[in-house]
């Protein structure tokens, strides 16, 4: 166990039980990838909608101003949305909300990848030949060991493979040319990846304002997944029309309140 939520999670099994057995989940067989990437994942849903996507563009400031809520951008554009969602980790991220928001404090777990393309030292494992090391290397938590775990991601011959490697501290070029008797290509991403689970865990709200400012990723303190986040996704997105139809219907018909004055939400 502590080796698959190392893998998954990049930490310990000192975890929830669930983000423990989602970790379990992604494990076993029953995993898909979309072949090709899974990033057409995305592209896909993007060229269904009818959705405008602006890239490399970032929103840092999101003001309510009365009937509606105005996003400025670092590329000094600004949006109007009666609706806005928050659909990625605050806590990095420097967004200023007015009125300001109140959040949970949560560490964000990194998660070093390092892509190497080359090959492996058998010698570094106690192995005689490259053939010899398993597809997957995954350790268990010991201070003196530099890496999470190395995997196979491609195997152009017999002497050049790509390997993905998951560490918790960035991989230094010294320590690579300890366990690599080739090194052709080296490409290291350090992501903010999943939040770091301190049981029993205290979530941010899905709604940060009591009005229609949606948080999605308050549910990764459950787990952190595609699926759960997809999920999590499609019920904020319900809680929407629930929540945004049910106010236009009672504007518009003085209908939808029971009698303590409370708003009925369509159910959907
Ligand atoms: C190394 C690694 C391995 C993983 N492996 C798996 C796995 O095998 N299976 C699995 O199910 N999950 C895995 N996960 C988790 C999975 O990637 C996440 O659960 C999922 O991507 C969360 O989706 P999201 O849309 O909430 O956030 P993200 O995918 O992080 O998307 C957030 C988006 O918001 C954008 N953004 C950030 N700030 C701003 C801003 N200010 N303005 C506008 N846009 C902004 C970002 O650029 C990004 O595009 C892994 C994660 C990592 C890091």
């Amino acid at each position: 166990m502590p080796v698959i939520t190392r893998v998954n999670y990049g930490q310990s099994a000192s975890i929830s039980g669930l983000a423990g057995a989602v970790s379990l989940a992604g494990s076993g067989r029953g995993v898909w990838a979309i072949e090709g990437g899974n990033w057409q994942m995305a592209a896909g849903l993007i060229n269904r909608s009818d959705a405008a996507v602006h890239l490399h563009e970032e929103i840092d400031s999101v003001s309510y101003l009365g009937e509606y809520y105005e996003l400025n951008s670092t590329k000094g554009n600004s949006y109007k949305c009666e609706v806005a969602v928050v659909a990625t980790p605050l806590d990095e991220l420097n967004i200023q909300f007015t009125p300001p928001i109140s959040i949970p404090k949560r560490k964000l777990q990194h998660t070093h990848a390092t892509f190497v393309r080359g090959l492996l030292n058998p010698g570094y494992f106690g192995l005689d030949a490259v053939s010899e090391i398993p597809k997957l290397v995954a350790t268990l938590e010991d201070p003196d060991l530099p890496f999470t775990s190395i995997s196979v991601l491609k195997k152009h011959d017999e002497k050049d493979f790509t390997y993905k490697i998951f560490s918790r501290e960035p991989m230094a070029d010294i320590l690579l040319d300890s366990f690599f008797s080739v090194r052709q290509e080296t490409i290291r991403i350090d992501w903010g990846a999943y939040p770091h689970y301190n049981a029993p865990e205290e979530f941010a709200p899905f709604i940060l304002d009591d009005r229609n400012l949606y948080y999605v990723n308050a549910f990764e303190n459950a787990a952190s997944t595609v699926e759960t986040s997809a999920i999590t996704a499609e019920n904020i997105a319900r809680l929407i029309l629930s929540r945004f139809f049910s106010q236009l219907l009672l504007i518009s018909s003085n209908l939808g309140s029971n009698s303590d004055g409370e708003i009925l939400h369509v159910d959907l």
